[in-house]
């Protein structure tokens, strides 16, 4: 809800006349409580994870063969009733906790300082904030997911998400119940550090998603934008992770390299890439690990 009676209220108190896009937001929430626009989250949440993964499904029913080859593991099949399946396990989750923990967290974003109010953010703001959630979110899920991959951790909670050796997108948010609730933690701690408007808090809630969607496609596209993105893991990189499994001690980022890199946990990744290669150029499996355990793609 806006403190203004009217457009003109508003450019009197922001000294300025606004913007198309400020009096478009104006018209929208001025008579929306803070508390029902923060509230949209649950239906841009629904719509990312119904809409985005279905990109990927259609590609790989209709353009089987013209995707192929940038399959992350091309052996694997998923029918359309799997991805049904999976899509229903997530949407259970989505009714039961994630639905109902953004009805009941409102205190938290209001207590943090997440504004509805005009001005509107500059461009500038908003990426320089989604930048710093990015960042402050993957730090703090690296260090999530390795202690979630510890016995007590993976047998009660992390099993659960990793039951896709072979990711697909609707499986990004498929996870024990506690692991969604926990992972909500590094969501909230980069607004909590740098809060900023509600537009920028709402697309930061869909893009993490959207990126979490991407990571899981099973697709490597060598022409997605990500792939200009310094140290962006990326869907090769955290399919790694799933197709190693339980015992895998490689890859725990959510969405940046340098993590693994820095604290050593991503040698089995490197090391696969390495052999690979090799195979790729011809010069034969010599230094293949004789285990195979961490090879894949065969
Ligand atoms: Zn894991
Ligand atoms: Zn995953």
């Amino acid at each position: 809800m806006l403190p203004y009676a009217s457009l003109q209220d508003a450019e009197t108190a922001i000294g300025r006349s606004l913007t198309a896009a400020e009096t478009f937001w104006f018209n929208y929430s001025a008579t929306k409580s803070d508390y029902f626009l923060y509230c949209h989250n649950i239906l841009f949440l629904f719509l990312v994870f119904t809409i985005v993964p279905l990109f990927y499904v259609f590609i790989e029913l209709l353009f089987s063969k013209n995707v192929i080859a940038y399959k992350i593991q091309p052996k694997v099949k998923f029918s359309f009733a799997d991805n049904l399946n999976c899509y229903f396990d997530v949407m259970r989750m989505f009714l039961l906790v994630v639905g109902p923990l953004q009805l009941v967290s409102y205190p938290s974003i209001k207590m943090i300082g997440i504004r509805t109010s005009l001005p509107l953010p500059s461009l500038t703001e908003m990426m320089s904030q989604l930048l710093v959630y990015f960042l402050v979110e993957d730090f703090t899920n690296y260090w999530i997911h390795r202690f979630l991959h510890c016995k007590w951790g993976y047998e009660k909670i992390h099993k659960v998400h990793h039951e896709y050796t072979s990711p697909i997108g609707y499986a990004a948010p498929y996870a024990h119940w506690a692991e969604v609730l926990i992972l909500g933690i590094p969501s909230f701690l980069g607004p909590a550090m740098v809060p900023g408007h509600m537009i920028t808090f709402w697309l930061w809630i869909a893009l993490r998603q959207i990126e979490a969607i991407e990571t899981h496609s099973g697709y490597d596209f060598p022409w997605t934008f990500t792939k200009f993105i310094p140290f962006y893991g990326g869907a090769d990189y955290h399919d790694y992770h799933h197709y190693v499994g339980g015992q895998s001690q490689s890859n725990f980022a959510s969405v940046f390299t340098y993590c693994d890199y820095i604290y050593g946990t991503d040698k089995g990744y490197r090391y696969q890439k390495k052999v690979l290669e090799q195979l790729r150029d011809g010069k034969g499996n010599d230094g293949l690990n004789a285990s195979g355990q961490d090879i894949k793609y065969e």
